[in-house]
C-alpha cells in the first residue's frame, strides 16, 4: 500500500505527498468511529483508486500534533519578535517558550526588524538574549529589509517541518516571503494574514522549501492561556529551573514558598536568571487560579 504524508487539507480532502506525486486523499469512515481525523503533517498509508486520488487508511503514529495549526509532526517553532516597537518581551517568550516545550517541538528564537536597531540597541538587545544563549536555546537576527541572518534562518529550516509563532506586526510574513521567493507574494500574506481571524475556514498547507524541508503557511500558537498545563509539570518548561528542582526538599516542590527550595537559592545565588524565575512564578500563579476555578 503506498505511503506518503499531508502537505494539504482543504474541504474534506486531504492532499497526501507520495513518491514526488500528489494524491487527493479522503479519510475512511474508520477514522470518525475512533474520534480521529487525519492532520496535515501526517505519515499516512492509503488505498489508491485511480491516477490521482485515493482513500487514507491508516495514520501513523505522531511526534507531536499542534491545535493551532491543526498540524502534526512539527520539529521546530520559529519564535519571531521584533527588535524594536514593540521592544522585544521576555516575558511573552518565555510564555511561548513553555507552550512550544509542552508541545515537544525545539523552539528556535528569532528577533527580526534588525535594520531599525542602532549599536547601542543591538547591544542591549544582546544582553538580554544571553540569558536563553546560556540555555542552550538557538537565536538568530534577522531583517527581511536588508536580508540579514536570511541566510541562517534558511540553514536552520533546511529539512525540517517549521512553524512560525509571533504577535501581530512582529514580521512573519515578511520573513516567509524572504526565505520562499517563489511563492507568490499576495497569496502568501493573505493566507498568513487569515489565520488570524476567528471564523474564517482556511487551508492549511505546509509549503516546500527550496533546498528541503517545508514551512507551515499559518502562524502557530496564536492561545497562549495555559490550557492543558498543569502546575506540577509547569517547571519542565523551564529548563534550567527544572535541573535544580529534584535538590528541593520535598518532591513536588512549586519553588513557590517551599522551605529548603534549591530552586530559590540558585535564584539568590544568581544561577537562575530572576526574570525567568519571575516569570514561572507568574505563570503558575495564573495555572493555579485555572486549577482552584475547575
Ligand atoms: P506579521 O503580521 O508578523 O506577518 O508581520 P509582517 O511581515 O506583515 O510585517 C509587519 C510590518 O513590519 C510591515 O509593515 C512590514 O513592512 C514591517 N517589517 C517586516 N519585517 C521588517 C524588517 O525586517 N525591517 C523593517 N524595518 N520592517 C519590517
Ligand atoms: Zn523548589
Amino acid at each position: 500500500m503506498p505511503e506518503g504524508q499531508i502537505v494539504k487539507a482543504l474541504s474534506s480532502f486531504y492532499y497526501v505527498e507520495s513518491e514526488g506525486k500528489t494524491f487527493a486523499c479522503k479519510a475512511r469512515g474508520v477514522f470518525k468511529l475512533r474520534q480521529q481525523s487525519p492532520l496535515v503533517g501526517d505519515y499516512v498509508s492509503f488505498d489508491q483508486v485511480n491516477e490521482d486520488e485515493g482513500f487514507i487508511t491508516e495514520i501513523k503514529i505522531r511526534k507531536n500534533q499542534l491545535i493551532r495549526p491543526p498540524i502534526s509532526n512539527v520539529d521546530q517553532a520559529i519564535l519571531v519578535f521584533s527588535a524594536k516597537e514593540p521592544d522585544v518581551s521576555t516575558l511573552l517568550l518565555d510564555k511561548f517558550i513553555v507552550h512550544v516545550e509542552k508541545a515537544e517541538i525545539k523552539p528556535i528564537i528569532c528577533i527580526t526588524k534588525l535594520d531599525l536597531l542602532d549599536l547601542a540597541e543591538e547591544n542591549k538587545l544582546q544582553n538580554l538574549l544571553q540569558t536563553y544563549e546560556q540555555m542552550g536555546y538557538s537565536i538568530l537576527k534577522t531583517s527581511s529589509k536588508n536580508g540579514k541572518g536570511i541566510e541562517e534562518l534558511n540553514e536552520m529550516l533546511k529539512n525540517k517541518i517549521s512553524v512560525f509563532a509571533g504577535q501581530s506586526g512582529v514580521g512573519k510574513s515578511s520573513l516567509l516571503n524572504a526565505i520562499l521567493p517563489d511563492l507568490q507574494l499576495e497569496t502568501s500574506n493573505i493566507s498568513f494574514k487569515l489565520g488570524r481571524g476567528k471564523h474564517t475556514t482556511r487551508v492549511v498547507q505546509l509549503i516546500h522549501l527550496s533546498e528541503g524541508g517545508m514551512v507551515a503557511d499559518t502562524p502557530g500558537f496564536s492561545q497562549l492561556d495555559f490550557h492543558g498545563i498543569e502546575s506540577e509539570e509547569l517547571n519542565q518548561f523551564f529548563k534550567e529551573i527544572h535541573q535544580f528542582s529534584d535538590q528541593c526538599r520535598y518532591r513536588g516542590c512549586l519553588h513557590l514558598n517551599e522551605p529548603g527550595c534549591a530552586v530559590k537559592e540558585a535564584v539568590n545565588e544568581q544561577l537562575i536568571d530572576r526574570d525567568r524565575y519571575e516569570h514561572y512564578i507568574s505563570f503558575l500563579k495564573e495555572i493555579k487560579e485555572k486549577e482552584e476555578n475547575k
